[in-house]
């Protein structure tokens, strides 16, 4: 049984969790200025329009700052501890906060890339993580 806790998932955000679960991370961009944005929102955060769009993001980015949570944040952690909560620059540019799977924690290392993996936790959820590129 999975005891962490899990997105609570409404109609704004539907498309970017059914996404999830087929691996493909969605973010939104506006037509207006060109920028995209997360977490996804109705309106533009760089210029307010609403003319904003779901697209697919490549799914790959840099380690734009991290830490190692050495105490879990809860019980239902603690199995993972130590593990990387880190926040992802997106090549489209988004930060997204995620974590840092598949690589001891001691070799995380800001500005490194990485790619989304995701880990499938229901049929409705799969969480997007991120792992060191193997280039
Ligand atoms: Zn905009």
């Amino acid at each position: 049984m999975y005891e962490k806790p899990l997105p609570i998932i409404d109609p704004d955000t539907a498309p970017y969790w059914k996404a999830s679960t087929e691996h493909r991370l969605l973010i939104k961009h506006c037509r207006d200025c060109g920028q995209h944005h997360f977490y996804p929102r109705e309106l533009c955060p760089h210029c307010h329009s609403d003319a904003v769009d779901w697209v697919q993001a490549k799914g790959t980015g840099s380690i734009y700052s991290f830490t190692i949570a050495r105490r879990p944040a809860g019980p239902a952690f603690k199995p993972d501890a130590p593990y990387v909560v880190a926040i992802v620059a997106l090549d489209e540019g988004p930060r997204m906060m995620t974590n840092i799977t598949g690589s001891p924690p001691e070799s995380i290392r800001i500005g490194q890339r990485v790619v989304v993996a995701y880990e499938d936790i229901n049929e409705d959820v799969s969480l997007p993580k991120f792992n060191l590129s193997a280039a």
